[in-house]
């Protein structure tokens, strides 16, 4: 069975083509791209088969309708395709970013689920917008083709209200649905489950802490094979320090803001989710540039490193403490899979904890990077947040054939 993974942004869209081959969770990467500029002048879309080169083309793209035609188009492309046709394809998965209260699991795409996503997007304005629009197109383009959506908030509804809630008058959460919901489900999840397996051990017996650090990033305590508590929020500002994302402020600061300097919302909100971060702090949004600053010895990257540890040394001391203990520790996403100075400073206050790094494990990258006799086990575990949409996908396409 083929499944095409799809994750709709406001002007670009990206895929990956997947084969299952046996297992639920196993598949080949058949082709991957995406469709870039739409609506904008200069908009291409691209194909990119594993062994061979990637195949460019630019076009007129007006809106994601004609962007998914393309992208289509160049998928059954008889010479540099990988479809032989449309009917080759078993369905199509969707990253969709808020599922609200609405979603706990990943679901088959009808009338109903559309018009959740779409209430929903009062608490993503900037998200749920254009993955509807990725849906939209497909349904209008192939209404027989099965689409499953795959929520970023799932896997999170598992909190108990002593997680979610926020010390607000009660009517904030119970009109205005305001509470937190958490991010980067698929990833969490995805490795937290990989890291049971790899220690042999149920995922409901365990007690986890995972650690996404991507531009952005944010932690999840896993306790009894369930999301307990999640840094991130109502929105993904919430949490460590990120790229260019404050994370954790005073919730007063950006009323304080708005009121000494006379700026508005629309500025305050850029200031803290695109111009803060460790580019606020240092000027570099990239991890490569701040640890290429942090080895030269510059003051503002060697500052802003060590706020994005002790940020991160927080919240696994906070979920330590609400889980009453910790077994694993589990790192990933570009920063957590590739950076060891990174896992070794996060890592180096938790000794109390039972947590002993083997260094040179964690200098290859190696998945277990605790020591022998470690109590709580450290792993690196590579995520594949569109493997995860692809398997939830294809189980629910397969159970709908049934
Ligand atoms: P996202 O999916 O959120 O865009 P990624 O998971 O791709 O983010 O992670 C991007 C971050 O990971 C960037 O800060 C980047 O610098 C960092 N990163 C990726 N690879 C490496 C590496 N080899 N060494 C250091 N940092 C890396």
């Amino acid at each position: 069975m083929k499944i095409l993974v799809i994750n709709s942004g406001s002007s670009s869209i990206k895929y990956k083509l997947y084969q299952s081959i046996g297992g639920d969770h196993d598949f080949n990467l058949l082709a991957q791209g995406g469709a870039d500029r739409i609506g904008i002048a200069g908009a291409s879309v691209d194909c990119k088969k594993p062994d061979s080169e990637k195949v460019h083309q630019y076009l007129e793209l007006p809106d994601h309708k004609t962007a998914i035609t393309a992208i289509f188009q160049m998928l059954t492309d008889p010479e540099k395709g990988v479809l032989k046709s449309l009917s080759d394809l078993a369905g199509v998965g969707h990253r969709v970013v808020h599922g609200g209260e609405d979603f706990t699991a990943s679901v088959l795409l009808n009338g109903d689920v559309v018009e959740s996503i779409r209430k929903n997007s009062v608490l993503a304005p900037l998200h749920n917008p254009p993955n509807l629009m990725g849906i939209q197109a497909v349904y209008e383009l192939y209404p027989d083709m099965p689409q499953v959506a795959v929520f970023d908030t799932a896997i999170h509804q598992t909190m108990p209200p002593k997680a979610y809630l926020y010390g607000l008058p009660k009517e904030q959460y119970t009109v205005h649905k305001i509470r937190r919901y958490g991010f980067h489900g698929t990833s969490h999840g995805y490795v937290a489950k990989a890291a049971a397996k790899e220690l042999k051990r149920p995922f409901e017996k365990l007690k986890i802490i995972t650690c996404h650090l991507g531009n952005g990033g944010s932690l999840t305590a896993f306790d009894g094979g369930k999301s307990v508590d999640t840094s991130m929020g109502l929105t993904p500002l919430a949490g460590i320090l990120m790229g260019t994302r404050s994370g954790d402020l005073d919730p007063y600061i950006p009323l304080h803001i708005m009121e000494t300097q006379g700026l508005g919302a629309e500025q305050v909100s850029a200031m803290m989710n695109k111009q803060g971060g460790l580019l606020g702090l240092c000027g570099k949004r990239d991890m490569r540039d701040v640890l290429e600053g942090y080895e030269k010895g510059y003051e503002g990257c060697i500052e802003a490193l060590e706020i994005f540890v002790y940020s991160i040394q927080k919240y696994i001391g906070a979920y330590a403490a609400v889980m009453n203990g910790v077994d694993a520790i589990v790192f990933t996403a570009g920063i957590g899979e590739n950076v060891p100075l990174i896992r070794e400073k996060v890592l180096e206050n938790f000794g109390y904890l039972g947590v002993k790094i083997n260094k040179r494990s964690n200098a290859a990258n190696k998945t277990l990077i605790s020591a022998k006799g470690s109590k709580v086990k450290v792993l690196v575990i590579h995520t594949d947040e569109e493997k995860v949409i692809a398997s939830d996908a294809f189980a629910i396409i397969k159970a709908k054939k049934k």
